[in-house]
C-alpha cells in the first residue's frame, strides 16, 4: 500500500489528500466500531503549548469529520497517557491540555482512558502483557502518532505509539524485558488499519520538551512499518538503526528500505529535517546550574516515562537550589542500566531498577518505589549532600 507524504496546512482539504492518495479508508466499513488512538502522552501546565507534543486538535477533527462523513457512527478516542501521581500525570488530565477533551465533547464523540482497562492478558515470550482490550476488539483503528524523535528509541511514530494501550505494569514491563523488541512485538498484536503520523510540528528528543520544530506536513499509510520508515527518513534517522522497527521488519518479513515504498506526494528528501535523538539531559542539567563532583548517566532503556519525568523534576529541583555547588564522588543512577563505579563515595539510586542493579555498593542510598517519590529525591539529596 502506498504511504502519502502531504504537506499540511491546517486544513481538511490537506488531510483529506493524505488519505485519499493512500488510499487510507480502503477496506473501511461505516458499521465498524472505529478507535482513533492519538499521542496524548501527558497534560502539561496550562502555561505551556502542547505543540509537538500531543497530537493536534486539527488532525483529530479533521479525521472525526472525514470518518464521519465515510458513514461511520461508532468512533472512540482512546489513549492511555502517562501515569505520575505526584505530578498528577494522568489520561483525564492529558484530553484535557491537550484540548481533546473539549474537542470530544462538542462533536459528540466518546474518550476512553486505556488505562483503567479491561485488558486482555497475551503472551509475549513468557512474559503476560495485558492490552486494553478495547484495541483488540476494534474493527478499524486509526494511529495518530506525531513525527518524533525519541531519546530512547530514536523514533517515536506508529509503532511506538501503540505503547500506550498497554496496562501501566505492561509498560513497565516493556522497559524491565527489552523494550524495542516489545515493542516490535506488540505491533503484531494490534491491527492498524491506517497511521497517521501529524508533522504539523516535530519534536527532537521526545517524548516531550520544547524542542519543537515546525514541519506542517502529514505522513499517512496503511501499512505501518511503511509509514514509519518513511517518518524515519523524514527526520534524518536510518530505519535499519531503529530496533524496534528493524525488528518489527523481520518479524514480518519485511525490509526497512524506502526503495521498496510507494510514495505519493512530497518526496520525503525535498522535506527532510534531520533532527538528534539521543540525550545528556543530566549533564546538560548539571552544565546549567555549574554543578561538580557528581556523575549521572543518562537513564536507560529501562527508564518508564513517568519515573523519568519525576526524576528529571526532583534533580532538576536539587540542582537548581544549589547552583554552583561542588560535590564529592557523588553518583546518581536511575533505571536499570547504569552501574556506579566502585570508587563512588554516595551512590543515589532512584527506583526499584537503580536499587536492584546497585545493591551490593557499599555506599548505595536506595530512594525505593516503582516510580520512587519525587519528594523523597529531592530530600534525601539535600539531607546528604547539603550540609
Ligand atoms: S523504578 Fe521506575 S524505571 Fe524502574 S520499573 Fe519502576 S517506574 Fe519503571
Amino acid at each position: 500500500m502506498p504511504v502519502a507524504v502531504v504537506k499540511y496546512d491546517q486544513t481538511l482539504a490537506a488531510l483529506r489528500r493524505a488519505i485519499e492518495l493512500c488510499e487510507g479508508f480502503s477496506g473501511l466499513n461505516p458499521d465498524s466500531k472505529v478507535i482513533l488512538k492519538p499521542n496524548v502522552v501527558i497534560g502539561g501546565r496550562k502555561s505551556q503549548r502542547p505543540d509537538g507534543v500531543v497530537t493536534t486538535l486539527e488532525v483529530m477533527e479533521g479525521l472525526l469529520t472525514l470518518l464521519r462523513e465515510a458513514g461511520c457512527r461508532d468512533i472512540t478516542i482512546a489513549e492511555g497517557g502517562a501515569i505520575q501521581p505526584e505530578l498528577n500525570l494522568n489520561t483525564p488530565r492529558a484530553f484535557e491540555w491537550s484540548g481533546i477533551k473539549e474537542l470530544a465533547e462538542r462533536l459528540g464523540i466518546p474518550t476512553i482512558d486505556l488505562n483503567e482497562g479491561p485488558f486482555t492478558a497475551l503472551d509475549f515470550y513468557g512474559v503476560k502483557i495485558e492490552i486494553a482490550s478495547a484495541l483488540l476488539e476494534a474493527g478499524f483503528i486509526v494511529n495518530v502518532p506525531v513525527l518524533k524523535t525519541h531519546q530512547l528509541t530514536k523514533i517515536s511514530m506508529g509503532l511506538k505509539n501503540l505503547k500506550g494501550v498497554l496496562s501501566n505494569e505492561s509498560k513497565k514491563n516493556f522497559h524491565r524485558h527489552g523494550l524495542e523488541r516489545f515493542i516490535a512485538i506488540l505491533g503484531t498484536k494490534i491491527p492498524v488499519s491506517l497511521t497517521v503520523i501529524d508533522g504539523t510540528f516535530a519534536i527532537q528528543k521526545g517524548p516531550v520538551g520544547d524542542d519543537v520544530h515546525r514541519m506542517n506536513l502529514l505522513v499517512a499509510g496503511k501499512d505501518i512499518l511503511d509509514v514509519d520508515i518513511v517518518g524515519a527518513h523524514i527526520l534524518g534517522i536510518d530505519p535499519a538503526e531503529v530496533g524496534h522497527v528493524k525488528l518489527f521488519a523481520d518479524m514480518t518479513g519485511q525490509t526497512v528500505d524506502l526503495n521498496r515504498v510507494e510514495v505519493r506526494g512530497e518526496n520525503p528528501a525535498d522535506v527532510q529535517k534531520p533532527l538528534a535523538w539521543a540525550s545528556t539531559w543530566p549533564l546538560d542539567l548539571m552544565k546549567k546550574y555549574n554543578i561538580s563532583g557528581i556523575h549521572m548517566e543518562t537513564p536507560g532503556y529501562s527508564n518508564c516515562s513517568g519515573c523519568g519525568m519525576g526524576i528529571f523534576v526532583a534533580v532538576n529541583n536539587f540542582f537548581r537550589e544549589n547552583v554552583g555547588a561542588t560535590f564529592d564522588g557523588v553518583e546518581i543512577c536511575a533505571g536499570q542500566e547504569p552501574v556506579a563505579s566502585p570508587a563512588a563515595n554516595k551512590v543515589f539510586c532512584l527506583g526499584k531498577c537503580a536499587c536492584d542493579t546497585n545493591k551490593d555498593h557499599p555506599h548505595a542510598i536506595k530512594i525505593k518505589g516503582c516510580p520512587p517519590s519525587i519528594k523523597k529525591i529531592y530530600e534525601t539529596l539535600k539531607e546528604e549532600l547539603v550540609p
